[in-house]
């Protein structure tokens, strides 16, 4: 599925804005479709993106299959331990009616900004030290 420039620079906007008051760090991936189980394929990027190198594991990666409409949304064992599963069930209940509606891009930058509001809580920006550990881009495939 085509992914319009404006559609990414919104999502890397989103993270930008969340990683601005936190140490954590935000991803997006993006694929056509998903295997069936989009939690694991989600647990798949996060591995293949090296999400788990973070000094305070406080990554968290939004998966979205475009073509399967298969969402999940995954935090690493820094901040899982902080928000517990309630957190994400509750990012993703939110997100559920504006993906099924196709309005995926708002989905997204509603599910970044919760993540940021948790982030930001447990894990404050830590100024001038504060290291952007992983990239704002948009990963596929
Ligand atoms: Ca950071
Ligand atoms: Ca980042």
């Amino acid at each position: 599925m085509t992914v319009q420039p404006e559609q990414e620079q919104r999502i890397v906007a989103a993270i930008e804005a969340a990683e601005r008051v936190t140490s954590g760090e935000v991803r997006v991936h993006l694929n056509d479709r998903c295997s069936g189980d989009a939690l694991r394929d989600a647990q798949k990027a996060f591995t293949k993106l090296g999400m788990h190198r973070t000094a305070e594991r406080n990554g968290i990666l939004f998966y979205l299959a475009l073509e399967s409409h298969k969402f999940a949304v995954l935090g690493d064992a820094g901040i899982h331990t902080k928000v517990g599963q309630a957190f994400w069930d509750g990012i993703r209940d939110a997100m559920i009616p504006e993906l099924k509606a196709g309005r995926w891009v708002e989905a997204l930058e509603y599910g970044v900004a919760e993540a940021g509001r948790a982030l930001a809580e447990h894990f404050p920006h830590q100024g001038a030290r504060d290291r952007d550990e992983l990239s704002n881009e948009v990963s596929r495939g």
